[in-house]
């Protein structure tokens, strides 16, 4: 589904990352791994086509991504995109800002109001917090609101960056066993960065092990386990 090919990035005199190869098995779960600051969110932005690898080239489904904006973002659509802490409009309601881009693309109204009952089932969120206001929902609530409006347009690929992040351990053991039925539901290619290892174990199909911006390691937890 991904491939980066010797791509890399720098931003003035941050080598945020080293030349890179990685190919992301479709369908699974992978987890890019590592400490704040070691390039996790540049990967995932440079897949998504949000920022221009300086060298090498993503490939998205065999192809190149495309360089231009009109055709990236016919691309991007196929990718639901989730920032840390949701993302979210503050001006909109969850429903709102969940039905964002189907509005944008002129979906009919049924259309929406079905799509939008099908995700608050997946997510377990309650249907009548649609009508409240980011500020007005807790954070594992704001997550959930992230995860639905990412899924919104039925993406082929999910790309999480630090879902769980900055919630309450509880909220955080909650939403964690929630995201790993929505993915083994979905069945689709997620790829998702967070600095815990805990939770790249209980999440990740795949993980990817980023350092300095460099891939150390990558395999299933259990092939890096056995490796020095
Ligand atoms: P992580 O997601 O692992 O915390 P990032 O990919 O966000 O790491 O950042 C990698 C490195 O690149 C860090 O040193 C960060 O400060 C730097 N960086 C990321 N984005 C920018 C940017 N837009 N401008 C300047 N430096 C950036
Ligand atoms: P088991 O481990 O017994 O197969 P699971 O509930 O873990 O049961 O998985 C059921 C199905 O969902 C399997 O096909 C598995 O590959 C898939 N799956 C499990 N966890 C994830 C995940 N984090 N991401 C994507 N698919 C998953």
């Amino acid at each position: 589904m991904f491939e980066l090919e010797g791509v890399s990035k720098r931003f003035g005199v941050t080598q945020a990352l080293h030349p890179v190869e990685l190919r992301l098995p479709p369908g699974r779960t992978t987890v890019l791994l590592g400490p704040s600051g070691c390039g996790k969110s540049t990967v995932l932005r440079l897949m998504n086509g949000l920022l221009p690898p300086d060298t090498g080239r993503v490939l998205f489904d065999g192809q190149p991504l495309p360089s231009e904006e009109a055709a990236v973002l016919r691309v991007r659509q196929r990718m639901g995109y989730t920032l840390q802490g949701g993302g979210l409009f503050p001006h909109l309601t969850a429903g709102q800002n969940v039905a964002l881009m189907a509005s944008y693309l002129r979906w009919p109204h049924a259309r929406i109001r079905a799509r939008l009952e099908a995700l608050v089932e997946l997510t377990r969120f309650p249907a009548e917090a649609l009508e409240r206001f980011p500020a007005q929902l807790s954070g594992g609530q704001r997550q959930r609101v992230g995860l639905m409006r990412a899924l919104m347009l039925e993406p082929d690929v999910l790309l999480l960056d630090e879902p769980l992040g900055a919630l309450d351990p509880m909220v955080r053991s909650e939403l964690q066993v929630d995201l790993r039925a929505i993915f083994a539901r979905l069945g689709k290619t997620v790829v998702l960065v967070t600095h815990d290892l805990a939770e790249a174990a209980f999440l990740g199909q795949h993980v990817v092990l980023l350092r300095d911006g460099r891939v150390v390691q990558q395999g299933t937890l259990a092939e890096l386990e056995t490796r020095p």
